[in-house]
C-alpha cells in the first residue's frame, strides 16, 4: 500500500517536471549539494533549499544497551512476539499511542512519565479520554517518575527508576523508550553553509528565513489555486 501511495507521489513530481535523485545528499557550501548516487557522485547548485531530513526517535546513552529489548517506535512496530510486561518511558503521543495498541495485544503496560501529568503539550480536553483509557486498560501509569539506569538481567531488563522521589528496582520483557525525537540534521554538511541549529540540534529560524518560507508557501498556494 505506502510503495503504491509513493509511486503514485514520484509520478505526479514527474508530470510536473521534478528531477529526483535518488541518494544521500550533503552540503558542500550555501550553494552546493553533492549527492552520493549508485551511478556516482551529482552536484547539484541551488539558490534556496528545504531541509526536510526529517527525524529519528531520542535514545539517551545510559538507555542505550544494544540489546534488542530496549526498543524506540521503530522496532517496537517490528516485534515478532507480544511481550507480558512491557515498561513504557514517555507519556507523549507516541508513548500512549503505542503503549495502547501493546494493551490492546495483550501486554501488561507500566508507563512512566517524568512530568506531572500524561500528553501535557495536548489540549487537555483531547487528552483527557486518553488518560482515562490508559488509566483502566494499563497496570500502572506514573507520573513524576524518572528513570535513571537500565541493564540487562538474563532475558529481562532490570530498571532503575525513582517513583516521586522513591527508588524502585524492576524487571520487564521489553521496555519502549518513547522520550522524544531528535532531528536528523548531523553529517549533512550544514555547518558548510549559513544555517546554524539550536542546543538540540534543530535548524534555527530566524527573521530573514521567515520571509523565504511565507514567499515560497504563498507560490504553491497560488500553483494549487
Ligand atoms: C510511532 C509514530 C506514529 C506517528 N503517527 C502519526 C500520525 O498518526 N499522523 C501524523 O501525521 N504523523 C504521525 N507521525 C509523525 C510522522 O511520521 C512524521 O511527522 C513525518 O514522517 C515527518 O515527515 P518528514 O517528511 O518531515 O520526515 P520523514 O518522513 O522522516 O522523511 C525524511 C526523509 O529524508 C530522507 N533523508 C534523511 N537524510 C537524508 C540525506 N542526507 N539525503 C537524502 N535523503 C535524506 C530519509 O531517508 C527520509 O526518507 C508518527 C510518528 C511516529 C514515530
Amino acid at each position: 500500500m505506502s510503495a503504491k501511495l509513493s509511486g503514485g507521489v514520484a509520478q505526479l513530481a514527474k508530470l510536473r517536471g521534478v528531477e529526483v535523485w535518488s541518494g544521500r545528499g550533503y552540503f558542500e557550501d550555501s550553494n552546493t549539494l553533492r549527492v552520493e548516487t549508485s551511478e556516482g557522485q551529482k552536484f547539484i547548485n541551488y539558490e534556496q533549499a528545504i531541509v526536510a531530513v526529517g527525524s529519528k526517535s531520542a535514545l539517551p546513552k545510559a538507555f542505550d544497551l544494544g540489546n534488542p529489548r530496549v526498543m524506540t517506535s521503530r522496532e517496537a512496530l517490528e516485534v515478532e512476539e507480544v511481550p507480558e510486561n512491557l515498561l513504557v518511558i514517555g507519556g507523549g503521543y507516541i508513548g500512549m499511542e503505542l503503549g495502547t495498541v501493546y494493551a490492546s495485544l495483550g501486554s501488561k503496560i507500566v508507563l512512566v512519565e517524568a512530568l506531572d501529568g500524561i500528553l501535557m503539550g495536548a489540549d487537555p480536553d483531547l487528552a483527557r479520554p486518553v488518560v482515562a483509557y490508559a488509566k483502566k486498560n494499563f497496570k500502572e501509569v506514573r507520573v513524576k517518575t524518572k528513570v535513571g539506569k537500565m541493564s540487562t538481567q538474563g532475558k529481562q531488563i532490570k530498571v532503575e527508576m525513582e517513583v516521586e522521589g522513591q527508588k524502585k528496582e524492576e524487571l520487564y520483557d521489553r521496555v519502549l523508550v518513547a522520550v522524544g525525537r531528535v532531528p536528523n540534521c548531523e553529517d549533512i554538511g550544514l555547518e558548510n553553509t549559513k544555517v546554524t541549529r539550536d542546543e538540540k540540534g534543530f535548524i534555527k529560524i530566524n527573521d530573514s528565513n521567515r520571509p523565504t518560507i511565507r514567499r515560497f508557501m504563498r507560490l504553491a498556494t497560488l500553483r494549487a489555486a
